[in-house]
């Protein structure tokens, strides 16, 4: 199944939750996401079933990876559960999970034994203090640690997301990668991106893969490595002399929108062809109207095959838009 622009429909991206025990800055600004915003209603989320069946339908579409996001996915109840629904699947290669890590040491075991593969866990500082002025919770660094050290005792493949951002965290982009080195879990080093409204992004902010490459070369030798597959986000580089592997994620500087062959579905059951979409497709309204399988792949077909996104090649040249917030839709 191809879109307009000739992408294969390749990842489900799930949103299942739109709350978070968060508030990152750049993300759920506590000015926003106050006591007062309303989040979805329980009745209004897809129920693991529900979620379950559209994976299923996007399996026999040609989708082989899912991840799990939100929001945090570790604040769905029992989510453990889902995972083994969706481990049951036919041709689901790969089950990953993009987390903020502070729920993992409860609940490292139990994903694993659902067959949920890979986790990435994002972490912006080493630093307490600061890592909890971003995260706006004052939870600290040492707690997220600890949550990706229970993931690796349950034998997880690691990623780690770094978000960048000017004048907040540059100093940490060299101690993340010393503090990383030698554990085989690969840092990501990712550009401030303006998803969403609520976070007032300016470019001004974004330290780009140019100025992260920078401050990594003021320490060490470093080369280029071969992408792992089509489609990957990442640019990878390694260490001179080392099997340490790092990569960037540039969105902004550096546009990956061709070889894009995600989907998102949000916790409320739309679906969104893009991480900067105005609009998604409700599949949740016909799916409790009583559709058929048959009549729900029809739609999902309809919706990738009219797909002709690449905002990130085309940002600021088509002026400002409303956007979907990325707690919503997830990363
Ligand atoms: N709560 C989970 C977490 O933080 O890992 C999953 C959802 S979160 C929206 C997914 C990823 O998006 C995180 O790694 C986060 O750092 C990243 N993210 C959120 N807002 C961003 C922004 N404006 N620019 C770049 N990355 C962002
Ligand atoms: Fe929550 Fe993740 Fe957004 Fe931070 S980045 S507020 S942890 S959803
Ligand atoms: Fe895919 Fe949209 Fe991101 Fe481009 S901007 S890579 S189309 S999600």
């Amino acid at each position: 199944m191809l879109d307009r622009l000739r992408r294969p429909l390749r990842d489900l991206r799930i949103s299942v939750t739109d709350r978070c025990n968060f508030r990152c800055t750049y993300c759920m600004p506590k000015e926003v996401f106050g006591p007062d915003y309303m989040f979805l209603k329980r009745a209004e989320l897809l129920s693991f079933e529900e979620i379950t069946r559209i994976a299923r339908l996007f399996a026999q579409c040609g989708v082989r990876k899912i991840r799990l996001t939100g929001g945090e996915p570790l604040m769905r109840k029992d989510i453990d559960r889902l995972v083994g629904m969706l481990a049951e699947l036919d041709g689901i290669e790969d089950i990953a999970m993009t987390t903020n890590g502070s729920l993992l040491r409860k609940m490292a075991v139990k994903l694993k034994k659902a067959g949920l593969k890979r986790v990435t866990v994002s972490l912006d500082s080493l630093d307490n203090e600061r890592f909890g002025q971003i995260n706006g919770q004052g939870v600290t660094a040492d707690t997220v640690l600890d949550g990706i050290q229970a993931a690796e005792e349950a034998g997880f493949k690691i990623k780690i997301n770094m978000m960048v951002r000017k004048g907040v965290n540059e100093e940490d982009i060299l101690p993340m990668l010393e503090h990383f080195r030698g554990t085989g879990h690969i840092l990501r080093f990712i550009e401030y991106m303006d998803v969403g409204n609520a976070n007032g992004w300016r470019m001004d902010d974004v330290v780009t893969k140019q100025d992260i490459l920078t401050t990594i070369r003021t320490r060490y030798e470093i080369e280029p490595v071969e992408a792992n597959y089509y489609g990957e986000v990442a640019n990878r580089f390694r260490i001179k002399g080392s099997k340490d592997e790092f990569g960037i994620i540039a969105s902004v500087t550096d546009p990956f929108c061709g070889s894009c062959t995600r989907a998102r579905l949000s916790a409320d059951g739309s679906v969104y062809t893009c991480l900067f979409a105005s609009k998604g497709h409700s599949l949740r309204n016909p799916m409790r109207n009583g559709a058929t399988d048959e009549e729900l792949l029809a739609l999902i077909e309809s919706i990738w095959g009219n797909r002709a996104d690449r905002y990130s090649e085309e940002r600021g040249r088509k002026g400002p838009r409303h956007k979907i917030e990325m707690s919503y839709i997830g990363g």
